[in-house]
């Protein structure tokens, strides 16, 4: 899925939670809303002050990439397999959507996201084949795929403040 050109420009996006994202696209400081006008510093930064900037990553942020939202969802689940309980090894677990993608499943909300080992992993995605077969034709899942691949889900470029 997708080509090396979009697969290099997700290695420098990070996932914002949506009230962040929004307020940055209406020109607001993510962190306490301040419109940018007011900022006294540099308008070109991402938050309105240090203190904002301090609590960007606490405040804002979902994951920094797929592989930190990997991290985050081993880490609640115990490192443990959420059908079988198997302990699962940080090299060898998959981190898998509850409800597919492809069937309206969000990418980046932690609720649908769980530890599977290996061979749950396996038995899961079966499963999602039909979930998916009975939601959309091909071309919808291709499209719905394309649409994550290229806009992500509330996927911003990183910052620099
Ligand atoms: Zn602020
Ligand atoms: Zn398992």
């Amino acid at each position: 899925m997708g080509n090396n050109k979009s697969q290099e420009k997700r290695k420098n996006q990070i996932v914002l939670k949506p009230n962040a994202l929004k307020a940055m696209n209406d020109n607001c400081c993510p962190v306490c809303g301040l419109h940018r006008d007011s900022w006294s510093r540099r308008k070109d930064w991402n938050c309105c002050s240090t203190n904002c900037t301090m609590l960007f990553y606490k405040n804002c942020v979902i994951a920094t990439s797929w592989q930190d939202m990997r991290f985050q969802i081993f880490k609640r689940d115990n490192e443990t397999c959420q059908l079988c309980g198997v302990k699962a090894s940080w090299s060898f677990f998959d981190c898998d959507h509850k409800q597919p993608i492809a069937a309206g499943g969000e990418m980046w909300d932690k609720d649908n996201l769980q530890t599977l080992c290996e061979s749950c992993h396996k038995i899961k995605t079966k499963s999602d084949r039909v979930v998916i077969k009975n939601y959309a034709s091909p071309e919808d899942i291709k499209r719905l795929l394309r649409e994550v691949e290229e806009d992500g889900y509330a996927v911003r470029r990183p910052y620099e403040s």
